[in-house]
């Protein structure tokens, strides 16, 4: 049994019936799943999810999905790292990471997959289908594998090797495109109609959020129930922070959390800015960004489909939206690795790059309690990082340019 309810547009108010698949609302919003918080609060507790499973199906009851028709490989319960060292380089004392990289696929994504995966296999579809810049789809194809159900891919040509990989690997029928992941997604939308497939693309479906909710439930019952100062996220379709900001929603209508909210920080790069340059103007939508270009790839989206959702959580929670450039990126993903030993994503990166001009103008104070969520490992993104390593002959010994001082 689940508390599911129904679907709710966030922009018309339209209520939808949630016994079966839905993409879009009629008024072409994403929907958000809406549960029965009084009988959820009644039949769970603090105590039930502390001492529950060890993965993010210990919140299955803040979930849509029945226990029995869980897809799972072991997604969720990721640890949190101070950074004592990075932390004060950069001017934060009190700095904390999240780190998704622990997930099947090594990123996040598998969140988001495996509530998607579960529920439509659960409704009946034999098929999904999407378009993806290389992470989505290696955890939807891996999810699918698992279900038993097929999982039909569309990337764009320079998608990692290593995510082309796996989706193929793990048996989707995976297409490369010769554009953009938009072009990649007007594809998926023509074959979703001719096939009958699940268009499982980010929030055309509404199961995705509830999955990557699970950080943010997580995220407080870590920090004692209780939310940080400040929460930054790297935000490409910015699912990640629409599905936190429900969860401290969720869990304060449950009596888990007070009112406090963390200021709600998106990362973006400056080459793919949309919700930046719609957050100075003071919006509540974004323009379509030409010529996206980021080493990071996760957040290299031109336009989000739940793009006021985003904006709407930033005006509501004092937060910001904030682009850092691709050379800070890789700045901040050395100084994390060197530090404190932690190959982040340049994803993740960005936000810790985010963070010294956040404390520099006073916006951010050094003692802050600061939460950024590193939503994949660098093993992903290893064509980002140069080296240039001296080579030994054979019977070469090691000569140290600094006569082997000890340091
Ligand atoms: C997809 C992705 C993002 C962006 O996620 P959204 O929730 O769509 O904003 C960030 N980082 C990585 C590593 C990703 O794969
Ligand atoms: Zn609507």
């Amino acid at each position: 049994m689940t508390h599911l309810s129904h679907l709710e547009c966030p922009r018309c108010g339209e209520e939808l019936d949630a016994s079966r698949l839905q993409n879009l609302c009629g008024c072409g919003s994403p929907l958000l799943v809406r549960y029965d918080l009084d009988a959820m609060s009644k039949d769970v507790s603090p105590k039930d999810v502390e001492a529950g499973r060890e993965d993010m199906w210990r919140f299955h009851k803040f979930l849509p999905v029945p226990e029995e028709e869980i897809v799972g490989l072991g997604e969720g319960m990721t640890p949190i790292f101070s950074l004592p060292d990075a932390g004060p380089e950069i001017g934060a004392h009190n700095l904390s990471l999240k780190d998704e990289g622990f997930n099947p696929t090594g990123t996040f994504k598998a969140r988001g997959a495996a509530c998607g995966v579960s529920m439509a296999r659960y409704l009946n579809a034999t098929t999904v289908a999407m378009p993806t810049a290389g992470n989505a789809g290696g955890a939807w194809s891996a999810y699918a594998a698992r279900a038993g159900i097929g999982c039909v891919v569309a990337m764009p040509q320079d998608a990692p090797l290593l995510t082309q990989q796996e989706c193929s690997l793990f048996g989707a029928r995976t297409y490369l495109v010769k554009g953009l992941i938009s072009d990649a997604g007007a594809i998926i939308g023509r074959a979703v109609e001719r096939y009958g497939w699940f268009d499982a693309s980010t929030l055309k479906e509404p199961y995705r959020i509830e999955g990557k909710k699970t950080m943010g439930l997580e995220l407080a019952m870590q920090l004692g129930w209780k939310v940080p100062d400040a929460v930054l996220y790297p935000a490409g379709g910015g699912v990640g922070l629409i599905g936190i900001w429900k969860a401290f929603e969720e869990l304060e209508a449950m009596g888990w959390i007070g009112p406090e909210r963390p200021k709600m920080i998106a990362v973006q790069s400056e080459g793919c800015a949309p919700l930046v340059r719609a957050f100075e103007d003071g919006r509540r939508d974004s323009d379509f960004w030409e010529g996206a270009k980021t080493l990071a790839g996760g957040i290299r989206v031109p336009k989000a489909l739940g793009d006021f959702l985003v904006l709407d959580a930033l005006y509501e929670s004092g937060g910001r939206a904030v682009a850092v450039s691709d050379e800070q990126i890789l700045e901040a993903l050395r100084l994390v690795a060197r530090t404190e030993g932690l190959f982040i994503c340049p994803e993740g990166a960005a936000c810790v790059a985010a963070v010294s001009s956040m404390i520099a103008d006073g916006y951010l104070d050094p003692s802050d309690e600061i939460m950024i969520i590193n939503t994949g490992t660098g093993l992903k993104y290893s064509e980002v990082v140069d080296v240039d390593l001296p080579v030994l002959e054979v019977d070469s010994d090691i000569i140290l340019d600094d006569g082997g001082v000890q340091t």
